[in-house]
C-alpha cells in the first residue's frame, strides 16, 4: 500500500488565490491590508519563513513591511516598536518571527501585540477563544492542518488524534482544534511513556517534535493519517520532518510531505487571518 500524499503546496496555492480575489475587492472599498513582520537578529530559518511570508504578501496584495533588528536590540525598544505597529493604522497584522534572543521574554512581547493584530493567535486571549470554542484568529499551522484534513475529505469525529508536541505554537492549539471537529485527542511529549503503543493507536497522527525522522513507519497503525509537522534541515542541507516518510507512506493511508505538506498551508493562514484583520479594522472590530 501507498500513501495517498497530502499536497499541501497546491492547497495553499488555491487558497492564496482565493484571498488575492478577496482582496481585490476590498480594495475597492479602499481596504488596504497590511502585515508588519518584525525580525530579530540572522537566524537563516527564520529569514527564509521571513521572506516566503513576505513574497505570499506580494502576490496576493497585501501590503508588508518588514522590520530588521539587530540580534542586540533591547526588549524596552522592540516593545517600543510594537506598541508603535499596534498605532499604525496601515498595519492590520503584527508577526514577530520566532525564536527571540535570549535577553528577550517571547511572552513579554506576544502581550504587547494588540489581540486584534495577532495574526499568528499567539496572545493570551486569542489562545484563551481558542480554548473556549469561539476563536477570532486560528493559529497559523494547526488550522493549515485541520484545512488539509477537511480538504481531503477525512473525517475526524470519534477518530483517535494522536499529537506528538505539545508546544504553545503546534501541539496545544492543535489539539483543541482536533476536540472541535469532535476527535478523542491524546497529547504526547518528551515524558510520555510507551510513546510507540500510543502513536500505534492514532487514527490520525500529528507529529510536531523537531527530531528528523523519529517516527518510522513499523510505529503507524495501517491506514492511519499521518501529519508530519516538523521541518529539519539535515546537514547535508536535506529538510525532512519529524516522520521517516518512505516507511510511514508504506503503512498510512494519507500522509504530507516535507516540504510540501503543512510548510505553505502555515502561510496561507497567516494571510488568511491578515485579510480578516483588515475586514475586521475597517468595521472598527
Ligand atoms: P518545540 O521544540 O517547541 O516542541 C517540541 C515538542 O516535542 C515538545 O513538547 C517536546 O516535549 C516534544 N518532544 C521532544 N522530544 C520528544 C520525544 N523524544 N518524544 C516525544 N516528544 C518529544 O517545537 P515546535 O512545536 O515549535 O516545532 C516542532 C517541529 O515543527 C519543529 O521541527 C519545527 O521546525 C516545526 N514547525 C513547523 C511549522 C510549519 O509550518 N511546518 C511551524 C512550526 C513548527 P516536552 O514539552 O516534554 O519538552
Amino acid at each position: 500500500m501507498s500513501a495517498r500524499v497530502l499536497n499541501g503546496k497546491e492547497l495553499a496555492t488555491k487558497i492564496k488565490g482565493e484571498l488575492k480575489q478577496t482582496v481585490d475587492e476590498i480594495k475597492k472599498k479602499n481596504i488596504h491590508p497590511g502585515l508588519a513582520v518584525v525580525i530579530v537578529g540572522n537566524d537563516p530559518a527564520s529569514r527564509v519563513y521571513v521572506n516566503s511570508k513576505k513574497r505570499s504578501c506580494e502576490e496576493i496584495g497585501i501590503e508588508s513591511f518588514e522590520y530588521a533588528l539587530d540580534e542586540s536590540v533591547s526588549e524596552a525598544e522592540l516593545i517600543e516598536l510594537i506598541e508603535k505597529l499596534n498605532n499604525d493604522d496601515r498595519v492590520d497584522g503584527i508577526l514577530v518571527q520566532l525564536p527571540l534572543p535570549k535577553h528577550i521574554d517571547e511572552e513579554k512581547i506576544i502581550l504587547t501585540i494588540d489581540s486584534s493584530k495577532d495574526v499568528d493567535a499567539f496572545h493570551p486571549e486569542n489562545v484563551g477563544r481558542i480554548m473556549t470554542g469561539n476563536p477570532k484568529f486560528l493559529p497559523c499551522t494547526p488550522a493549515g492542518v485541520m484545512e488539509l484534513i477537511k480538504e481531503s475529505g477525512i473525517e475526524v469525529a470519534g477518530k483517535e488524534c494522536v499529537i506528538v508536541g505539545r508546544s504553545n505554537i503546534v501541539g496545544k492549539p492543535q489539539s483543541m482544534l482536533l476536540l472541535a471537529e469532535h476527535g478523542t485527542v491524546t497529547i504526547c511529549h518528551s515524558r510520555t511513556k510507551n510513546l510507540e503503543e500510543v502513536i500505534k493507536r492514532a487514527d490520525i497522527l500529528v507529529v510536531a517534535v523537531g527530531k528528523p525522522e523519529m517516527v518510522k513507519g513499523s510505529s503507524i497503525k495501517p491506514g492511519a493519517v499521518v501529519i508530519d509537522v516538523g521541518m529539519n534541515r539535515l546537514e547535508n542541507k536535506k529538510l525532512v520532518g519529524d516522520v521517516e516518510f518512505e516507511s510511514a507512506s508504506s503503512v498510512a493511508s494519507a500522509i504530507t510531505p516535507v516540504p510540501r505538506g503543512v510548510g505553505p498551508m502555515t502561510i496561507a493562514m497567516l494571510m488568511k487571518n491578515t485579510v480578516r484583520a483588515a475586514i475586521d479594522h475597517s468595521e472598527g472590530k
